[in-house]
């Protein structure tokens, strides 16, 4: 099986965005935790997230740390998911058209990094309206 099949196969599973909610306070944890950040319970049950959620803000980095210059401008974006507030970056948009309240949808891509010979994708977001595009 290749490469490419495989991450289709594990796409989906991968895409699941389970938090954990606190039985105690209500807090969720994205990414979910044994026991509760807030309150420190350990009552804690599994719940998926929204895939699909909205920019509350966002900030945006210029200055690259070093080795990361090809990052930059980079955006990060504090977003809503349901009862959850998920910090992810901002992709395939450009920083003056990010707007708070913005609908966005979680996408994965694949990071730069190869750990292991692990292809490592990481958890990011996009508009959720397409625009037409003349770069990919
Ligand atoms: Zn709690």
């Amino acid at each position: 099986m290749t490469t490419i099949q495989r991450i289709w196969r594990i796409k989906n599973i991968l895409l699941r965005l389970i938090s954990t909610r606190c039985l105690e306070c209500g807090f969720i944890a994205y990414p979910p935790k044994a026991s509760c950040p807030k309150c420190g319970s350990r009552k804690v049950v599994e719940e998926e997230l929204p895939k699909v959620g909205e920019v509350l803000t966002y900030t945006v980095i210029n200055v690259p740390l070093k080795g990361f210059e090809e990052f930059t401008p980079l955006i990060i974006g504090l977003i809503k998911l349901g009862d959850a507030k998920v910090l992810a970056e901002l992709v395939d948009v450009k920083p003056e058209d990010v707007r708070i309240g913005m609908k966005v949808v979680a996408t994965l891509r694949r990071s730069t990094k190869t750990l292991d010979g692990v292809i490592p994708y990481v958890l990011k977001f996009k508009p959720l309206t397409l625009k037409l595009n003349t770069t990919t």
